[in-house]
């Protein structure tokens, strides 16, 4: 069976995660609660819905329990991001992968049980770093 994949928050980092999935022929539910973000993803996503991920009745109609990994790309909304992610660990989803605007937004993640947590800016700061010094060891 395909795996099933939730993306929660369709901005450019979401967006390109449920576009990337989506080509790899992943099953994918985007979920935002701006209408006019799901209406870009209808036709690239399996299914694409507009709501509140910080409802917990919302997320348990749309049976994100039974998602095989679910990811929270909502970065500026801190209190949405931790609310979403909390209510995700508690219906029981295996894997949460969520957004951290800051190192205190990326501790709370942690505590309340994110698996992963990605600071997209600082983590491809250190992919570029270490790329441009392995690039200039083999220059030499
Ligand atoms: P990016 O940095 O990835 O481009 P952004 O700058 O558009 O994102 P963010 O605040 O990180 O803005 O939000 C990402 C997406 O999350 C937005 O499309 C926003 O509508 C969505 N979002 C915010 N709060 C919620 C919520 N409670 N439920 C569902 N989606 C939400």
């Amino acid at each position: 069976m395909k795996k099933q994949f939730a993306v929660i928050g369709l901005g450019r980092f979401g967006g390109s995660i449920c576009r990337t999935l989506s080509e790899q022929g992943a099953e994918v539910l985007a979920v935002d609660i701006d209408e006019e973000r799901v209406n870009e993803f209808t036709p690239i996503a399996t299914h694409a819905v507009i709501a509140d991920s910080t409802d917990e009745s919302v997320l348990k109609s749309l049976g994100l329990r039974n998602f095989d990994h679910v990811i929270v790309a909502i970065g500026d909304n801190i209190h949405a991001s931790i609310l979403t992610t909390l209510i995700l660990k508690e219906l029981g989803v295996k894997k949460v992968t969520a957004k951290a605007q800051n190192d205190y937004h990326e501790k709370v993640l942690r505590k309340i049980g994110a698996d992963f947590v990605i600071h997209p800016e600082r983590d491809m700061g250190v992919r570029i770093a270490n790329n441009i010094t392995s690039t200039s060891v083999l220059d030499y």
